[in-house]
């Protein structure tokens, strides 16, 4: 039987050490880390990862600053208050919940986003130091896949990875995080052709379909590590994973749950990124 990668516990020991750099940066700088979150209409998935986040914020010591706006919002309206949010030096990261209404362009808001203050990653800079392994913030939750693994003592150099998803939040960042840490990285998606066999030759498997069980447990390589991502919301209002969990964790040696694996890192990733912005700002990192 699988060891259960336990996300809600690794994020919680994470929060708790953040929350000592956070007393810390006051005392020393006199500087709280400040993140204005902005949500733009009333998507109640949204709403819900808005409200977790800033929850996670206020029990660390970050300030958070709050920006609901109307769906009516246009795209100038939201520029204008990302300029505003750029500016202000109370700010050390801005997160724009995503999706945007249609009216929005969102490529156009996360490209106006400072990149000293895209906490979230998604900004095109970030995503080529990511991929050239410079300085910059990675995205929070392939973040949280790989702490994952390093509090795990998962060492991904010299295995073989697949990651099954190429979206720019997760599939690719990831692959490219494995690929950083000397794995041997293959992308799968929805053309890959017998996704199974490819699946059963990963030491480490990392599942962002949004597919609920689609990742079957004879899959799975006898010992290898597999991270859930996917976050799937059954008809019964249940959540589950893209990977069959009962099955998978008969072969696997270590697998997360989903829900409680990857969603509680990506919030401890989002805190961890403010608070590094907002050292920087004072010279600290
Ligand atoms: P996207 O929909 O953007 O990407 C899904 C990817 O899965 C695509 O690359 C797609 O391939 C691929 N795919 C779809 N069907 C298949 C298939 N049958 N076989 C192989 N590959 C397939 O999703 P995201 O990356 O945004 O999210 C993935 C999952 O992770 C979702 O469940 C989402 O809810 C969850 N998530 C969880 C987060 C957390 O904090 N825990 C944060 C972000 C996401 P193609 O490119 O060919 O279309």
């Amino acid at each position: 039987m699988a060891r259960i990668i336990d996300g809600k516990k690794i994020a919680l020991s994470i929060r708790q050490e953040l929350k000592n750099d956070v007393a810390e940066l006051e005392q020393q700088k006199q500087v709280v880390p400040g993140l204005a979150v902005v949500l733009v209409g009333l998507d109640p998935a949204s709403q819900v990862y808005v409200r977790m986040k800033k929850k996670a914020c206020a029990e660390v010591g970050i300030t958070s600053f709050s920006h609901e706006l109307s769906s009516e919002t246009s795209e100038v309206e939201l520029l204008k208050l990302i300029d505003q949010l750029n500016q202000d030096p109370m700010v050390h990261g801005i997160l724009v919940q995503l999706p945007l209404p249609s009216q929005i362009d969102e490529s156009k808001i996360i490209e106006a986003i400072s990149p000293a203050k895209d906490v979230d990653g998604f900004h095109p800079y970030s995503a080529g130091q990511l991929m050239t392994g410079g300085p910059g913030f990675w995205p929070c939750t392939p973040w949280g896949v790989m702490e994952l693994l390093r509090v795990e003592g998962v060492d991904p150099k010299g295995k073989s990875a697949v990651v099954i998803g190429r979206s720019n939040i997760v599939g690719k960042p990831v692959a490219m995080m494995l690929l950083a840490a000397h794995a041997t990285v293959t992308i799968c998606h929805s053309r890959t052709p017998d996704l199974a066999a490819v699946v059963r030759q990963a030491d480490i498997v990392v599942a962002a379909v949004g597919r609920p069980r689609m990742v079957k447990g004879d899959w799975i390589k006898e010992g290898a590590t597999v991270i859930d991502v996917g976050t799937n919301r059954l008809d019964d209002g249940s959540l589950c994973g893209d990977v069959d969990f009962v099955a998978a964790s008969e072969r696997a040696a270590a697998i997360s749950p989903s829900p409680g694996g990857v969603g509680p890192m990506t919030i401890a990733m989002l805190v961890k990124n403010t608070i590094v912005s907002a050292k920087k700002s004072c010279g600290l990192a």
